[in-house]
């Protein structure tokens, strides 16, 4: 869903019963627009809600208690507004080409860790397609800790997962991690991934609040739960609220995981925002054995879906070969979370 950017954001939201007319939803937007501050209505639930954008101060003086119409007055104290479940208490559902994520769509992405040849995308992805996942993966631009190491294919990684996408009909996700390379990837890629080593990069983050495509928001590895519904907000402040949350895990004392999966993060970001929220269990375990304990673990809190490395030939892969799980036999995996899932009433988009 977009939105114009230049709006501010809402200090306070206003609650309208199920049953108001919109007369009286009219009449306090009308109470809003008159005092100079702005109103944002939103439809999306079974009430409506109106959020009030202007100086707190102004804001606070405007009667609306008691108006008719007017289930509940509520001032958004914390710093993240338009993503904060106390604005808007619904399951955000995100549409990537048609597949759904949030509520009781369930994301499975899968697929290479790098985008290294032609061949192995394709094989990668004719194996997510087969097992039954959502969308495939793949890096075109890697951040690696050295500087010697493999950095990506660039732009021809790029066009490899475009084609192996319209190939095999999944959609196909990157990582940005340079707004210079932000032409390309909005032309071959139908989700864009922010990295953890860049979730505080907030100009980057506002740029791609300005974009009309789905974006996928890693949690950095020393980054608070609220740094990073902070990070969300300066996406969604500029209008795009496609936002999926994603916990890979953070740093901590602990060494026998590459990451601490921090597990307690998914119920309370959920708690705290609308947008759904995954987790990449590949990344925080950094051996194959724990990645699909991990992941049952993530489905078990309540995550919205999972982003996991699979690899035609994981013991050759260019990057994180410990890690990654054979793509030939990613289906066991899928059939696994499909049956756990089933306990929630989830399924998984496809
Ligand atoms: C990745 O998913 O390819 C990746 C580099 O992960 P992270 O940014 O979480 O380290
Ligand atoms: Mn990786």
């Amino acid at each position: 869903m977009a939105r114009n950017g230049n709006s501010g954001a809402p200090e306070l939201m206003v609650l309208m019963r199920s049953t108001a007319s919109s007369d009286e939803v009219d009449h306090i937007v009308g109470l809003i627009q008159e005092s100079g501050a702005g109103a944002h209505v939103d439809q999306s639930g079974e009430a409506t809600v109106i959020g009030v954008i202007g100086q707190r101060a102004q804001i606070a003086a405007l009667p609306f208690e008691g108006l008719p119409g007017v289930e509940r007055v509520v001032p958004l104290r914390k710093g993240f507004k338009w993503v904060s479940r106390e604005y808007l208490d619904r399951d955000t559902v995100i549409d990537i080409c048609g597949r759904k994520v949030g509520g009781r769509h369930f994301a499975l992405m899968a697929g290479p860790c790098a985008v290294e040849s032609y061949e192995q995308t394709l094989q990668a992805a004719k194996d997510v397609k087969a097992a039954g996942g959502t969308l495939l993966r793949g890096g075109a631009f890697k951040p690696r800790s050295s500087p010697y190491a493999f950095q990506g294919l660039g732009v021809r990684g790029l066009e490899i997962l475009s084609a192996v996408g319209q190939e095999t009909g999944l959609p196909v996700a990157t990582e940005l991690m340079d707004a210079r390379d932000l032409e390309p990837v909005l032309e071959h890629i139908d989700l864009i991934w922010i990295g953890a080593r860049n979730m505080a990069n907030f100009n980057l983050l506002s740029e791609l609040g300005r974009v009309r495509k789905p974006v996928m928001l890693k949690r950095g590895m020393s980054a608070t739960v609220e740094e990073l519904l902070m990070a969300a907000e300066y996406v969604a402040k500029e209008g795009n609220e496609d936002i999926i949350l994603c916990e890979r895990g953070i740093r901590t004392f602990e060494r026998s995981t590459r990451f601490t999966l921090d597990i307690g993060a998914i119920p309370v970001l959920k708690a705290e925002t609308h947008l759904p929220v995954i987790v990449d269990p590949s990344h925080a375990a950094g051996k194959r054995p724990l990645v699909a304990p991990l992941a049952r673990a993530a489905v078990a809190a309540g995550a919205d879906g999972l982003i996991v490395e699979t690899h035609p030939n994981p013991e050759h892969a260019l990057s994180d070969a410990a890690q990654q799980l054979p793509s030939g036999s990613f289906g066991g995996f899928v059939r696994e979370m499909e049956q756990l899932l089933a306990v929630d009433g989830k399924t998984i988009s496809r």
